[in-house]
């Protein structure tokens, strides 16, 4: 498979190798690295990537969730174009970012108030300083597993990234009795800030919460007097205000949340935001305001994009149907691969695929995907590349609302046939 696909695309294996002398490992953004090369694409358009090869592929990736609306979406489109012949970079604030908070206070009701940033690293460096600032306190508990950005990768019980310095503490992902033990210890007891948590661990593997654990945790951080923050960088494409809120628990309320991907309409984004009493402390008009600042905060184009997308694009009832759409696909590749090592986790309209002896169901968190085959998931990236599906080297799949029906059947039945070309899995 490696070999024909270094025959198959010499023009990105040509524009890697001229990378390599500029980028450590031709790379700057590490997931997106593959053995041999990744591809090089130049153009996209609705559901479809080009590769500089001359190679379309359907983009089920969908630029890890942040690509939701897919790609050139014509009302998006339009709002950046006319935003860009405005003029870019104003440096005063301007209506589309006060629309845009409206429109994101609407659909998370627990964000009282929000600050804009440019990424969603930025985001949880940002939650993380206000959380620490309002307590008065310096540790933080996160998940195994866990990943909120560039600089907080969690895993093995170790941070796995260039981490940010912090005062780690980490527990196992849908364990509560390991958060307990944590809070309470005598080490920690009164010295925790907040508890960060994805509501369904994204670059882990695509794992949803058990029933209750989410509860466990708004309880745990109550009784310790820590906050609790809610990264819903992936998951926030599963609240869409109106029906499908009751989907993630819909009781439950953190103190913070952490926003980003496609709330930006595709261009870089990211934003934290909570409860008053905690937002209030980055209040200008305040005395001994914690500062927050960043050119591109509320970047003209993003603010448009973002605007438009949740104002017109990315309605309640697009929501529900990508969701809907999300869980029947996962469904129809659960059945067609009962039997195999092929497992496919996930909620709505992100999944991921593992090769493991457990079960579905048996997946609580990533140490139960200890034997999850790194080469087996290799092989299967590269089938579906050759296929024509754009998937992540991992497995993860984020659907966009440029997919049709037509095209995840297709999928299923490419799949179908790894599935019968590797009979002994
Ligand atoms: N949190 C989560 C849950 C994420 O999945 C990501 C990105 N994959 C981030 C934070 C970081 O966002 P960004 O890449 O925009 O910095």
């Amino acid at each position: 498979l490696a070999n024909a696909f270094t025959r198959n695309n010499p023009k990105s294996k040509t524009i890697y190798n001229a990378a390599t002398n500029s980028l450590p490992g031709g790379n700057t953004r590490s997931v997106l690295y593959y053995h041999p090369f990744p591809l090089s694409m130049s153009r996209a358009s609705g559901s479809q990537l080009f590769s500089v090869d001359g190679h379309a592929y359907i983009d089920l990736l969908g630029e890890y969730t942040a690509g939701l609306y897919g790609h050139s979406e014509p009302l998006i489109l339009a709002a950046i174009t006319e935003a860009a012949k405005r003029g870019l970079n104003y440096g005063s604030q301007h209506e589309d970012e006060v629309r845009l908070a409206e429109l994101v206070k609407q659909r998370f009701p627990s964000m009282d108030l929000m600050r804009f940033t440019n990424s969603g690293t930025e985001a949880t460096l940002m939650a993380l300083a206000a959380a620490k600032a309002f307590t008065g306190r310096k540790k933080i508990v996160v998940f195994d597993g866990g990943y909120h950005g560039g600089a907080f990768t969690f895993k093995d019980g170790k941070s796995a990234a260039v981490n940010a310095p912090h005062e780690w503490l980490i527990a196992r992902y849908n364990d509560l009795t390991s958060v307990r033990a944590l809070l309470d210890s005598e080490e920690n007891a009164g010295k925790v800030a907040a508890i960060l948590v994805e509501p369904m661990l994204g670059s882990g593997g695509a794992i949803p919460p058990t029933a209750g654990f989410l509860e466990g945790l708004r309880e745990a951080a109550t009784a310790a007097g820590a906050v609790l923050i809610f990264d819903e960088v992936m998951t926030s494409r599963m609240h869409s205000g109106g029906g499908i809120q009751s989907q993630m628990p819909a009781d439950l309320c953190p103190d913070m949340t952490t926003l980003g991907k496609y709330i930006g309409g595709g261009m870089s984004f990211g934003a934290f935001g909570g409860k008053q009493a905690i937002m209030e402390l980055f209040d200008p008009r305040k005395p001994n305001a914690l500062q927050h600042a960043g050119t591109f905060n509320n970047n003209v184009l993003t603010m448009s994009a973002g605007r438009v997308g949740l104002e017109q694009v990315f309605m309640p009832e697009r929501a529900s149907q990508l969701h809907a759409r999300g869980d029947k696909l996962r469904k129809a590749l659960q059945d067609a691969s009962r039997g195999t090592l092929m497992k496919i986790t996930g909620y709505g309209s992100i999944m991921c695929f593992h090769f493991t002896e457990s079960t579905v169901e048996d997946v609580r968190s990533p140490q139960d995907l200890k034997d999850d085959d790194k080469t087996l998931s290799s092989i299967f990236h590269l089938f579906m590349l050759e296929r024509g599906y754009y998937i992540a080297r991992r497995g993860f799949l984020a659907l966009s609302l440029a997919l049709t029906e037509e095209q995840l059947d297709g999928f299923v039945e490419v799949v179908r046939e790894f599935l019968r070309v590797h009979e002994n899995l």
